[in-house]
C-alpha cells in the first residue's frame, strides 16, 4: 500500500474524512470531513485567518455569496474561456487533460499551459504519448471542456436563468472592492481576504483531497499601485512559504515554481509546490494580475472602480496581487507530512505529528481507573473543554488509549489518578517525546495554552 492509500484508510478509520454519500456507495470525488477532520481543517483555516487577516491591519475579511450575478463570470472571462483541453482515449474511453499528458510525459520540462490545441495534438502524436490507463495511442481530437457547474434560478419553468456555482472565490473580493474601501475607511494599498467554497467540474479529479469538484479556498487580493506590485508579489511569495513551514510542512519538500508563460494580462505568477506522495504538485498560487480584474468589472458593470489617491490626487485602477491556497489540499499536505509509523523498542506506533496549534484535539482526558477516577476526570474535562478542544477516553489500558490519541495527533494526554484526587495534580504525557510531567491542574491549563498558540 502506498503512503497516499495509507492516509486515505487512516482518515476513514479514525474520523478525519469519509467518502461523500457513503451509504449510497459514495459520490465520486466528494469527501465529508468527520469529527476529527473538521477540527483539523477548521484549525488550519483559523491559523490562516490569524496570520493574514487578524495580524495584518491592512487586510479585511468578507464572506461573499456563492451564487453571483452571471455577468461577473462574463467579465472575468470564465464564461468564454474557463475550460481545460480534454482528450479521450478511443480504446478505453478514459478522459484526460491534454496539458497534463504532456507535462507528465516531459517530466514538467514542457509547459503545455501556453500551447494551442493544435500544438498539443502535434506534440502528443510526434512523441507517441500513450494512454496512462490502457497504453493505447488512438486519441480523439482535443476539445475544450467547460469547468463551471451550471444551475438555474427562477420560479417559472421554461423561463429560468443560468447561474453558476463560483469556480473561484476571488470574484467576491473584486465586486466588493469599493464597499470595503468605503466602509473600512482605508487607503490603497489594502487587501480583502475570504475563505469559502469553490466548485469545478474537473476532468481528472482524484488523489483524495488533492483535486475534488468542490473545495475550499483561502485567498486574498491585495489592491495596490502599479509601482508597488512586484514588491507585494515577492512579499506574498515569502509570507505564503513561511506560513506553511510554520504550520509544519518540511521546507525541503517545498519549492517555488515560477511560471514562464503568463496570461496576457498577468505580470508574474508563481506556485508553491509540495512533494506529495504523488509527486511535486501545486499547493498554492501567487499571481500578479495587473489591472485586469478591476478594469473588466468596471467595464461590464459600468461602475467607476478607479481610485483617487487622497494625498497625490492621482487617479488609477489598482493592480491586484492574488494569493490563493486550497484548504483541503493544504489539509492533505499536513496529513501526509504529519504521518509517521514510528519504531519503538519492541513495538511500532502510528502517530500524527501535527503542530499542536492545528491538532484536532489539544488534550485527551483519561481516568486511570474508571471506577475511581471518572468523576474527577469529568470535572477536569468540563474545566479544560471551556478553554480548548478536548476528548475523553475511559476504555482499555492506558497504553492503548495513548496509541488511539497518537494516531489522531492529540499533543497531550492528561491522566487522572489518585494523586489528582489527593493533591489536584495531573500527569501530562507529550505525544512526540512520550515523556510525562506532573503539574497542578491550573498550571496544566497554562502549560497547554502556551503550547497550542499559533505564531
Ligand atoms: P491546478 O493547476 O492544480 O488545477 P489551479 O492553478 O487551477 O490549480 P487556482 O485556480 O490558482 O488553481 O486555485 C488556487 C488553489 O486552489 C490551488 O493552488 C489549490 O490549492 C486549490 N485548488 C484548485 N483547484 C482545486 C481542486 N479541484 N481541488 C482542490 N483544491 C483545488
Amino acid at each position: 500500500m502506498n503512503n497516499m492509500d495509507k492516509i486515505v484508510n487512516l482518515c476513514k478509520q479514525y474520523g478525519f474524512v469519509f467518502p461523500g454519500s457513503e451509504i449510497y456507495d459514495g459520490f465520486a470525488n466528494t469527501w465529508d470531513f468527520g469529527p476529527v477532520g473538521v477540527e483539523l481543517k477548521n484549525n488550519i483555516k483559523k491559523a490562516w485567518w490569524k496570520r493574514f487577516v487578524q495580524e495584518d491591519k491592512n487586510t479585511y475579511g468578507v464572506d461573499a455569496a456563492i451564487l453571483m450575478n452571471p455577468k461577473v463570470w462574463e467579465a472575468s472571462g470564465h464564461v468564454s474561456s474557463f475550460s481545460d483541453p480534454k482528450m479521450d482515449c478511443k480504446k478505453c474511453k478514459q478522459r484526460f487533460r491534454a496539458d497534463n499528458l504532456i507535462e507528465e510525459y516531459s517530466n514538467g520540462t514542457v509547459a503545455a499551459e501556453g500551447m494551442t490545441n493544435e500544438e498539443m495534438e502535434k506534440y502528443i502524436s510526434d512523441n507517441n504519448i500513450k494512454c496512462p490507463n490502457c497504453g493505447g495511442t488512438n486519441w480523439s481530437e482535443i476539445k475544450q471542456f467547460k469547468l463551471m457547474f451550471e444551475t438555474s434560478r427562477g420560479t417559472v419553468e421554461g423561463n429560468k436563468d443560468t447561474v453558476y456555482l463560483r469556480p473561484e472565490t476571488c470574484q467576491g473580493e473584486y465586486v466588493n472592492y469599493v464597499n470595503v474601501l468605503r466602509t473600512s475607511r482605508t487607503k490603497v494599498p489594502f487587501a480583502i481576504a475570504q475563505i469559502g467554497k469553490s466548485f469545478r467540474n474537473e476532468i481528472t479529479p482524484g488523489n483524495f483531497l488533492f483535486r475534488t469538484i468542490e473545495f475550499e479556498q483561502m485567498e486574498l487580493q491585495k489592491f495596490c499601485h502599479e509601482k508597488d506590485g512586484m514588491n507585494f508579489f515577492n512579499d506574498y511569495k515569502k509570507r505564503a512559504l513561511d506560513f506553511i513551514i510554520d504550520l509544519g510542512l518540511d521546507k525541503d519538500k517545498l519549492r517555488y515554481h515560477d511560471h514562464d508563460k503568463l496570461a496576457h494580462y498577468a505580470k508574474a505568477a508563481c506556485d508553491i509546490q509540495y512533494k506529495f506522495p504523488i509527486g511535486w504538485e501545486e499547493l498554492n498560487g501567487i499571481h500578479h494580475r495587473g489591472t485586469w480584474d478591476l478594469s473588466r468589472h468596471g467595464e461590464f458593470s459600468g461602475k467607476k472602480l478607479e481610485y483617487q489617491d487622497p494625498d497625490t490626487n492621482e487617479k488609477y485602477i489598482p493592480n491586484v496581487i492574488e494569493y490563493s491556497i486550497g484548504a483541503d489540499r493544504l489539509t492533505l499536505a499536513i496529513l501526509c507530512e504529519a504521518y509517521e509509523v514510528e519504531k519503538l523498542d519492541n513495538d511500532t506506533r502510528e502517530v500524527m505529528h501535527f503542530n499542536p496549534s492545528i491538532a484536532p484535539y489539544k488534550v485527551a482526558v483519561l481516568p486511570l481507573v474508571k471506577k475511581y477516577h471518572k468523576e474527577k476526570a469529568d470535572e477536569i474535562y468540563d474545566l479544560l473543554s471551556s478553554e480548548f478542544m478536548c476528548t475523553y477516553d475511559e476504555t482499555g489500558s492506558i497504553g492503548k488509549r495513548y496509541r488511539r490519541q497518537d494516531v489522531i495527533g492529540t499533543p497531550f494526554c492528561i491522566t487522572v489518578d489518585d494523586d489528582t484526587l489527593n493533591n489536584n495534580t495531573v500527569t501530562i504525557r507529550d505525544r512526540d517525546t512520550m515523556n510525562q510531567i506532573t503539574l497542578d491542574i491550573k498550571d496544566a491549563i497554562l502549560y497547554v495554552k502556551e503550547k497550542i498558540e499559533f505564531r
